[in-house]
């Protein structure tokens, strides 16, 4: 399903989520103040725009309104990050996700307004750390502190078994809660479902136990 996002700032981290998103199909709006960086990511978006985003009128004038959901990838500038927030919740943005340096900034972009505030180096820092410790776990969320849901490539002595012989409940406190099989995604799978080489299980639990049971061979 296509849907509408603005990007505010084509840097690193901001033209990466504006590409992405277009090249799924959406249609994207950049937005940028260095009208260099305008002209090198024209062709990743559906439209790139130069603007200051701290300015309401410079937004209006854009078209924000339009827009559902917009990322603030403005990192190095705090202020220009702070009054961007600022002024797209004013607006009236319903979704506004912004990017934040620090925890103190993270903590002024939720009080003005912010609806989810991401820490690229920080998280993925931590994922990185994760895979190196557990390089079965593909991907994960964390649900509270000690409690999250993983993505596993399935341990080789795990190939051939039902869901029932496995018994990950009873054996490490997990539930399966979907099974990705070369593509092919099996939501709740049932207790006779077979696990086969190179599938991988999402698997909700204690961060604990889910490490004890990626650490599997
Ligand atoms: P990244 O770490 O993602 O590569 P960066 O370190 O290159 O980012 P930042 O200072 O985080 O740079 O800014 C990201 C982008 O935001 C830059 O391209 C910058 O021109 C743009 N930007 C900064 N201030 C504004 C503003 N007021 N309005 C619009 N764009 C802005
Ligand atoms: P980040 O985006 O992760 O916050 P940064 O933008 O603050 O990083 P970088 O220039 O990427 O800074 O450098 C990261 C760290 O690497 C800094 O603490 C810096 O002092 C250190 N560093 C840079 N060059 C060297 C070097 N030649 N030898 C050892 N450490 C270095
Ligand atoms: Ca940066």
């Amino acid at each position: 399903m296509q849907k509408q996002y603005a990007v505010i700032g084509l840097g690193r981290f901001g033209s990466s989520i504006a590409s992405t998103l277009f090249e799924a199909g959406n249609e994207v709006l950049g937005i940028d103040i260095n009208e260099e960086r305008v002209e090198q990511f024209k062709d990743c978006v559906t439209h790139a725009v130069i603007a200051d985003s701290t300015e309401e009128e410079a937004l209006k004038a854009v078209g924000i309104r339009d827009f559902d959901t917009v990322i603030v990838a403005i990192g190095n500038d705090i202020q220009a990050s702070i009054l961007t927030v600022l002024v797209l919740k004013e607006l009236g943005i319903r979704q506004v996700i912004a990017k934040a340096l620090s925890k103190r900034h993270g903590q002024v972009l939720y009080k003005v307004g912010a609806d989810w505030v991401v820490f690229p180096e920080r998280d993925m820092g931590e994922r990185i750390a994760h895979h190196l410790m557990s390089p079965n776990v593909l991907d994960f969320i964390e649900l509270a502190k000690d409690y999250s849901i993983e993505e596993v490539k399935v341990p080789s002595s795990m190939t051939g078994k039902s869901l029932k012989e496995l018994d990950l409940r009873a054996k490490f406190n997990l539930s399966v809660i979907a099974i990705n099989s070369r593509g092919n995604i099996h939501i709740s799978p049932p207790p006779d479902q077979m696990i086969e080489e190179d599938d991988v299980l999402v698997v909700i639990g204690r961060n604990e136990d889910l490490q004890r049971f990626a650490n599997l061979q």
